[in-house]
């Protein structure tokens, strides 16, 4: 093609002319030109095959070989490839970069397209845009962890914000709307995978900080789908509505984030109707208020690190389905407020751990029940296969005994386990029940992936289905028998029938004997068809006949699978909503089974709900430091707390005190903690809580304790503390580690007062506060309602010993010395260390001038040396609060060498 083109006259001036793109390359150009932003996968064959730029990345990504192919505007064309086969492996890792895959399958076969014309080629599209918030696949969605994507719409430049947020895997589908600077906490209560903006000013504006504070992948789309027109149509077209009031109230800003996430959602399934069920609002006061740093810093889902081991999540979750343990983490990101909601909860815990027996039944059942959301979405969607029918089989069957075992036990049942079990128990009931059984019955036991593989129904389901492999076996036996009668007839012993996709059945005989198979009277009925190396190929007509049977009644078998599936999905589709809620009904009897579980093993005791804003524990244990000390053969230490904001049951204030590694964290974190179980309706590791709902929990750590999450500057940590006092209620519950750390002592002093008092005056909210400015000891006497408390450490045979023992009272301030002590420090070193101390002390008190320098030097007969020794030298490099056991062994090392080095 490019010969026939015109050659220009060189001039030297202009530039070699463009050859225009090969016919492959535009068709690949303009499928591309769609989808930017995202690598194309480009089905060639048996490979799905990357260019350009796409090449390049995949092949760093994926360590895949790069190579070229042909040339574009004169350059070769980088190009990389994976095998259509193993692509899930491949797609599963590239997502999980964080990149979007556009997945172009050929839609028409070699064949077709040749009918078409010679050189017509064969045409492709998109059928499928991977993207992290919106999988469907089994091989590349975490199990057990939900998968989310937001559309976020700001109105009103950003002072309002619509959000939708679905799951396209399970169906779920909420919408809410918000003050623009509350959108980060209500994202945060969401498994977020991905979010998209529009890509106006606002949206691009935005989009940086929602992709750092959430940690995933932020798009910005076009701004003309986030509109209340778009959002109304979309919502019409979805649910086939003809007013959207029949779906509830939508205000524009819910609309504008609908529109946005419907389109998406569109676009990445390639156009077919997302099975979601219609948006649910999102009630902000029903769930407590917790901001992403609080989700982090407490661990709730994953640890600083980003593992799910480790996490509050992990240790508690004693779950069986998936289902079931997405729904945990939901609960877990989401604790109620709802006193009512809250205490239903809890009688279904408590109805499960009152009843081992059943517990361990139900949950044996449940063992059996498949991810039924997940595989009704993927069926819905007309991505799923026989496996994904024969999984909701399976999972409806749990149902059925559940409801059953639950019809038997005669008892009252608490409210929520009623709701699962009417769940259970539909109007259309009867149907379910008989896809159960039809799905029995027709499939068989472990079907195969894919609907085109064959094979899955079972013999005896369909008559005519049955006549059809009946017919292609008996063919085939003939063609086996075949075999015997040819060689006998044709005298040659080497003679076989064999199968290929190319000649399909033919008669195979070595070269060197085929010789009379060629001749009369053996070829009149032996057809020659092709003629290899070493053997010779020929055809009967009986063959043919026989193999033109089986063709035929292979393509009658698939036709009659085919139908069958497809008539299950119809009726899946039918009662898409009741499956819905089976599966729902089978999450949260695991859930509640799975929390009683839990307390059981760990000794939770159900907590009491109060009035007032108090929260009183007895013998509260942190139960993933618990955990990890159980595992090490070590033991916990249960401390009580007691807090009212009223002042009446407890202080409302307590400052923690304590050396270094004491267990301040331990215990602040362990109140944070049960207060999020407690409210999760789960039960609580401790002998006794009372508590009052919170509206919002906070939790901070210093930047001094936070450098494990490389991003902690005194400035973050301040703009978190700002959050915390603008914002907390009297209903809150604020949990305040070392703030005021990342800054010079005496500016960190002075703000972690501050915060302190502005806490226990204005906010007037349930708050424990770690610190290790003993200052504030004398503070929180003096405050209506604050106390101290303290972890004490004890010395014993020369070792410094954690007691990790809460007690009335600050802490004894002279632990960094006492530490410098035991780690052997030269006795004349703590002596003027523990005089530095008393003089600091006594000087801060006072409210003198900066102390340090003021102290006086001890008189004697043995005066120091002006210069400072080296010894000296190296202790004033030191903190003694800073100091690990294993760091203060070290610094005795040292100090003992510089010590022998500098003797006369
Ligand atoms: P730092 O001031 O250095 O931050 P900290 O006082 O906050 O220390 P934690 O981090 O809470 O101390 O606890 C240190 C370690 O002590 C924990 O990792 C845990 O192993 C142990 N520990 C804390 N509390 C308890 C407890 N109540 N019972 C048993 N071990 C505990």
């Amino acid at each position: 093609m490019a010969d026939s083109e015109p050659v220009q006259a060189p001039d030297g001036a202009s530039p070699p002319p463009k050859k225009p793109p090969t016919p492959f390359i535009a068709q690949y150009l303009a499928i591309k030109a769609e989808h930017p932003g995202a690598l194309l996968f480009f089905r060639m064959g048996d490979f799905y095959e990357l260019f350009f730029d796409d090449a390049e990345r995949a092949a760093e990504l994926l360590d895949i070989t790069l190579t070229a192919r042909g040339e574009h505007d004169g350059a070769p064309i980088p190009m990389a490839g994976v095998p259509y086969h193993a692509a899930d492996a491949y797609l599963a890792r590239l997502i999980r970069a964080g990149e979007r895959v556009a997945v172009c399958e050929q839609t028409e076969t070699p064949q077709e397209a040749r009918k078409r014309g010679s050189k017509a080629l064969v045409s492709r599209a998109v059928v499928r845009v991977l993207t992290p918030g919106t999988l469907t696949e089994d091989t590349m969605l975490p199990a057990r962890m939900g998968q989310a994507l937001a559309a976020v719409a700001p109105m009103a430049k950003g002072r309002e914000i619509g959000a939708a947020i679905c799951d396209v895997s399970t169906g779920s589908f909420h919408i809410f709307q918000c003050a623009g600077p509350r959108i980060l906490d209500r994202l945060a209560a969401f498994p977020i995978g991905e979010v998209i903006l529009p890509d106006s000013e606002i949206g691009a504006a935005m989009l940086p900080e929602l992709q750092s504070g959430l940690g995933v992948s932020a798009t910005l789309r076009p701004a003309r789908a986030a509109s209340v027109r778009a959002g109304t149509a979309a919502l019409k077209a979805a649910y086939g509505v003809q007013a959207i009031e029949s779906l509830g109230a939508f205000s524009r800003a819910h609309l504008a984030a609908i529109g946005l996430v419907l389109d998406y959602v569109a676009l990445t399934q390639a156009g077919k109707a997302a099975a979601l069920d219609p948006p649910r609002l999102d009630e902000d006061q029903a769930v407590l208020a917790i901001d992403p740093a609080t989700r982090s810093s407490l661990e709730l889902l994953r640890t600083l690190a980003g593992e799910r081991k480790g996490s509050l999540l992990s240790s508690v979750d004693r779950t069986v389905t998936s289902a079931g343990a997405r729904r945990l983490a939901e609960c877990l990101s989401r604790p109620l407020t709802d006193p009512k909601a809250i205490a239903d909860r809890h009688d279904a815990v408590a109805w499960w751990h009152g009843a081992p027996d059943r517990r361990k039944s139900v949950r044996e059942t449940l063992k059996s029940a498949p991810d039924l959301a997940r595989a009704r979405t993927r069926l819905a969607l007309g991505r799923g296969g026989p496996r994904d029918l024969s999984a909701l089989g399976a999972a409806l069957a749990a149902g059925q005994s559940i409801a059953a075992e639950f019809g038997a036990t005669g008892a009252v049942l608490p409210p929520t386990l009623a709701a699962a079990s009417r769940a259970l128990n539909t109007a259309r009931q009867a149907d379910l029940s008989q896809l159960d059984h039809d799905l029995k019955y027709a499939l068989v036991p472990s079907p195969p992936a894919l609907v085109r593989d064959g094979g899955f129904v079972a013999p005896g389901w369909l008559p005519a289905l049955d006549e059809a492999r009946e017919l292609r076996d008996d063919s085939r036996r003939v063609i086996a028998a075949l075999q015997a009668d040819y060689a006998k007839k044709t005298q040659i012993a080497g003679l076989k029938i064999k199968h290929n996709n190319v000649l399909g059945y033919f008669i195979d005989v070595p070269s060197k004997v085929a010789g009379p198979l060629l001749e009369a009277p053996l070829n009149a009925e032996f057809i020659h068809r092709q003629t290899l190396a070493k053997t010779a190929r020929f055809s009967t007509n009986e063959l043919a006949g026989l193999a033109a049977k089986i063709s035929r009644a292979e393509e009658a078998a698939r036709g009659f699978e085919q139908g069958v599936f497809d008539g299950f999905i119809d009726r899946v589709v039918a009662l898409s909503a009741e499956l819905s809620q089976t599966a729902e009904a089978l999450a949260e009897i695991d859930v509640t089974a799975a929390l009683a579980e839990w307390a059981e093993a760990v000794g939770a005791v159900r907590p009491r709900l109060v009035e007032g804003a108090v929260f009183e524990a007895e013998a509260l244990r942190h139960p993933v430091v618990e955990a990890a000390l159980r595992s090490n053969g070590g033991g916990f230490t249960p401390n009580s707390v007691a807090l009212d904001a009223a002042g009446s049951a407890g202080p409302r204030l307590m400052v923690v005190t304590g050396p270094n590694m004491a267990g301040k964290s331990t215990y602040l974190r362990s109140a944070a903690i049960a207060l999020i179980l407690a409210q999760a309706g789960s039960f609580v590791p401790a002998n006794a809580l009372n508590w009052g709902i919170a509206d919002r929990l906070f939790s901070r750590v210093g930047a001094a304790d936070d450098l494990a999450q490389g991003r902690s500057t005194f400035m973050v940590e301040m703009v978190e503390t700002a959050t915390i006092l603008n914002q907390a209620t009297g209903r809150s519950f604020v949990i305040l580690d070392e703030v005021g750390r990342g800054t010079s002592t005496f500016d960190g002093l002075a703000i972690a007062w501050a915060a302190m008092e502005h806490l226990h005056d204005t906010n007037q909210c349930r708050s424990l506060f770690a610190t290790h400015y003993h200052e504030l000891t004398e503070v929180a006497q003096r405050l209506a309602s604050a106390a101290n408390v303290s972890l004490r450490a004890k010395e014993y045979k020369d070792d410094l010993v954690f007691l990790h023992e809460v007690q009335p009272g600050p802490a004894d301030r002279s632990y960094g010395v006492h530490v410098a002590r035991l780690a052997g420090l030269p006795r004349r070193a703590v002596a003027r260390a523990r005089q530095l101390l008393d003089q600091l002390e006594g000087e801060a008190a006072g409210g003198g001038s900066l102390p340090l320098f003021a102290a006086a030097r001890p008189d004697g007969p043995d005066p120091l040396p002006v210069e400072p020794s080296a010894v000296e030298a190296a202790l004033s490099e030191v903190d003694p609060d800073d100091l690990t056991p294993k760091s203060a062994l070290e610094l005795v090392y040292l100090l003992k060498n510089i010590a022998s080095e500098n003797l006369p």
